[in-house]
């Protein structure tokens, strides 16, 4: 698949706004639910209503969705309120149906993408089709797996494509519940600048109060929409409840978006440096994280050190420190000063430390 511009025409001839917004429950639970949430929807930015009927689930014994029957709900949506309608599919069952119900969008959720046979059987179900479908990341941070999904539904003829990004799996706990991995994302757009890219801030966050930022982050790296699980009733909801938001909170959130144009040189410019700048963020928050690590370390060193009766001050091992870091150093383009003044300052953090210790203990 070669980047071309044509990867972008469905966003342009749905005439939908931009950023697109994709807006309703993780789960369909019954059809008052569904349209209650959809007519709620109709005052807000969110043109595509999503909700999901086959639910994949972690751990069996979870609500696994209600099944074919949402899809006579979705339909309903659509004629009460005229929002598109979309849902997720995870086998050609699922996408036969979808197409038989006239869902408008249907995407593929980060448990299929990891499995080429499971996204090739779906694209052959979907062969030809010209309804929009969109695959988020695989949960792994693999970018061509992801790429990989969007190759197969491609070459099954089917060109109204685009990408959600969900975030990843994550060994440790983090702040997320999926990590958000912003170099996957920003790659794939290096690579496909013309593939419509959105963010699941919702399945990123799993809670409701970063969501705006993680939008605007997105926003500024261009994204072209956001897909946010919103309930009437968030606590209650049978599936995600501690990342659902209410359709106001949703109006609230896109109303303060900061939306950058893309068109104009001084935009352009402002553009470019919102994109470098959050890469700067994003590698500063890796940094402090990474000293945080190293002190933690450095404490554990400084126990050891008092229960054997060590001196905390060992020049031998400092000396090999500096000279192995004044290498890679210089394979990273820093110079020799650089790293020096680096370290020193780091080496005495390390020892105001193991110097606490000694004194708490
Ligand atoms: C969902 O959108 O409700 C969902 C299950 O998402 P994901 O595939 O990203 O986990
Ligand atoms: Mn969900």
């Amino acid at each position: 698949m070669k980047n071309n511009k044509n990867l972008r025409s469905w966003l342009n001839k749905m005439e939908l706004k931009h950023p697109l917004v994709i807006a309703g429950p993780c789960s369909a639970e019954s059809e008052s639910q569904v349209l209650n949430i959809a007519h709620q929807l109709k005052n807000t930015d969110a043109t595509i209503f999503r909700a999901g009927i086959w639910k994949p689930r972690t751990r069996p014994g979870n609500f696994e969705g209600v099944g074919k029957i949402g899809l006579k709900w979705l339909k309903k949506v659509k004629d009460e309120t005229g929002l598109l309608t979309a849902t997720e599919v995870a086998n050609p069952t699922h996408a036969e149906l979808a197409i038989k119900n006239e869902v408008d969008i249907i995407w593929i959720g980060a448990r299929s993408t990891v499995s080429p046979f499971i996204v090739q059987e779906i694209a052959e179900a979907l062969k030809g089709t010209k309804k929009v479908v969109l695959v988020k990341n695989p949960v792994n941070p693999d970018l061509s797996l992801w790429l990989g999904a969007v190759e197969r539904l491609y070459t099954s003829n089917i060109k109204n494509i685009g990408v959600i990004h969900r975030g990843f799996s994550y060994y440790e706990k983090t702040r997320y519940r999926n990590n958000p991995e912003w170099q996957i994302p920003i790659d794939l757009q290096n690579q496909f600048p013309d593939l419509p890219l959105l963010i699941d801030p919702s399945h990123i966050a799993g809670r409701r109060d970063i969501i705006f930022d993680l939008c605007q982050r997105a926003l500024d790296l261009n994204f072209d929409g956001l897909m946010i699980e919103t309930h009437h009733q968030p606590d209650d909801a049978w599936s995600d409840e501690q990342q659902q938001i209410t359709p106001d909170k949703l109006k609230q959130i896109t109303t303060n978006l900061k939306i950058r144009d893309e068109e104009g040189n001084a935009i352009e410019y402002q553009n470019k440096l919102a994109n470098l700048r959050t890469q700067i963020d994003m590698v500063d928050h890796k940094l402090t994280e990474t000293l945080g690590k190293r002190m933690k370390i450095a404490d554990k060193i400084g126990v050891l050190k008092k229960d054997n009766n060590v001196a905390i001050l060992q020049n031998k091992r400092w000396n090999e420190i500096l000279e192995k870091m004044i290498l890679e150093g210089k394979e990273n383009g820093l110079s020799k000063e650089f790293i020096l003044k680096i370290y020193k300052a780091i080496h005495q953090e390390s020892i105001n430390h193991q110097n606490k210790l000694h004194q708490d203990q």
